[in-house]
């Protein structure tokens, strides 16, 4: 299975790679299969089911909303934010929805949109499966579709062959575990780096590659500013305010302060991860890294090489995208980057893991002490649950973030210091995390029945 940096860096809208953006493709795709089919003047509804963890934490995680526009035909990387309320307006006034020139849609959304709470389809929690039905609601074509995780989604049949539906392209240097990682980088003499852009070669020439990651890392600086920037409640019942742009005013209007208290790196820190989970809990534009819900980690930590980090370069901020990468394709490979799957571990304990090796590889440390530095990120974040309030992505998400995104800095902080023996490897750690997430009762992946989620009543 080949798994490009792209794969796991995408440019989306928030609040949840799994629940949102995951669906939205998958909603899209049944479009054009129905189109493919010859269907488009027959079909004269789809109806949309969603299974075990879409059902119960979808209202909060967007994932009607995501249906939606998918069924309008737009993707996550090229809708614009702004323009959602008033499609969805639309299309809930008008009861219809415009999927293709050919194909209209009736939409009455209690009939064509359920949402089945007791129900799991049998390869993975976050199943959903759409039928198109002609005028007198026969059914004419039915497919289910699975989001594991990041985006990335997969049909019930490749599922089932467990194979990625994205690509099965040949790279010149495939790893599956971090050995296989260390191994080839040694035989061939690359760092991570190199090897990840050895690989990459095989879908994009150097330029598109090297534009790519500057996107990336640009829509990564856009939401920070975006975070920074716009004040105010967010969606979704709980009435959390944005903490990014006070605490932003307090540190511009305090540059002293730093003088006397060296942790207000910290609250630098703090703030970036803090913008980019606001702005993600708003539906906002967003990286997933490597998904949605754990998406302020990696910004904060490059914001923090890029600012902090004395002899930063632009060369250094594409060596720590592409180590992240390459780690999180170790945890998509041997476990999981969903919640669904494996609780928070699986979101923000990767992002922890990608950013400390991210960071690691950005100040030039070698390849031992880039896996341990995402080892000890992970070693410490064993056991998270996702339990968050209300079925949204913001208590405990938007905090975690943060705390997730200190955690990788001192990861990378404990690697460069060590004198390069440690017990734990890093394919013993994801192991670990995988075993621990196949242990976990179900309430605490994402389910919103387990831990803060019941525990804290709602105001
Ligand atoms: S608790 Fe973690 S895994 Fe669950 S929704 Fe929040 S960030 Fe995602």
């Amino acid at each position: 299975m080949a798994v490009s940096v792209f794969d796991l860096f995408k440019i989306g809208i928030g609040p949840s790679s799994s629940h949102t953006v995951g669906p939205m493709r998958a909603a899209n795709l049944f479009i054009g299969q129905v189109i493919s089919h010859n269907l488009a003047e027959k079909t004269h509804a789809i109806l949309t089911e969603l299974y075990g963890s879409l059902s119960h934490t979808g209202r909060g995680h967007g994932t009607d909303k995501a249906i939606i526009l998918g069924l309008l035909g737009h993707m996550p990387d090229e809708i614009n934010p702004d323009d959602i309320p008033g499609l969805l307006e639309q299309v809930r006034e008008s009861e219809s929805i415009q999927a293709d020139s050919q194909l209209t849609l009736q939409f009455k959304e209690k009939k064509h949109l359920k949402f089945h709470k007791r129900k799991t389809l049998p390869l993975h929690s976050n199943g959903m499966q759409f039928t198109a039905l002609d005028k007198d609601g026969n059914e004419l074509l039915r497919k289910a579709y699975y989001s594991v995780g990041g985006g990335f989604i997969m049909s019930h049949s490749h599922l089932a062959k467990k194979h990625i539906m994205e690509d099965d392209s040949d790279i010149p240097y495939p790893f599956t575990t971090a050995a296989e990682l260390e191994n080839q980088c040694k035989e061939h003499s690359l760092t991570i780096a190199q090897l990840m852009f050895a690989n990459e070669q095989t879908w994009r020439n150097d330029e598109q590659i090297k534009q790519g990651l500057d996107q990336i890392w640009l829509a990564m600086v856009s939401c920070v500013q975006r975070g920074l920037t716009t004040d105010g409640v967010l969606p979704g019942g709980l009435k959390v305010i944005r903490r990014a742009p006070k605490l932003h005013e307090q540190l511009k209007n305090n540059p002293k302060t730093s003088l006397t208290d060296p942790l207000t790196i910290l609250d630098w820190v703090n703030m970036f991860a803090l913008a980019v989970s606001e702005e993600n809990a708003a539906g906002g534009r967003v990286v997933t890294a490597p998904t949605n819900g754990a998406a302020g980690i990696i910004p904060a930590v490059l914001h923090y090489y890029h600012h902090f980090v004395s002899d930063a370069t632009e060369q250094g901020i594409h060596d720590f995208l592409l180590t992240a990468a390459a780690i999180g394709i170790l945890y998509k490979t041997k476990a999981s980057i969903s919640g669904a799957e494996v609780g928070c571990q699986g979101e923000v304990g990767v992002a922890s893991s990608m950013a400390a090796a991210g960071l690691a590889a950005a100040c030039q440390l070698t390849i031992e002490e880039i896996h341990n530095a995402a080892e000890i990120a992970m070693e410490h974040n064993l056991g998270l649950t996702c339990d968050p309030i209300g079925g949204l992505v913001q208590i405990p998400c938007i905090e975690r973030n943060a705390m997730g995104a200190v955690k990788a800095i001192n990861a990378f902080r404990m690697a460069d210091r060590n004198d390069g023996c440690h017990w734990v490897t890093l394919d013993k750690v994801i192991q670990t995390m995988k075993a621990t997430g196949d242990d976990m009762k179900e309430i605490y992946k994402e389910t919103s029945r387990g831990g803060l989620a019941v525990n804290i009543i709602e105001c």
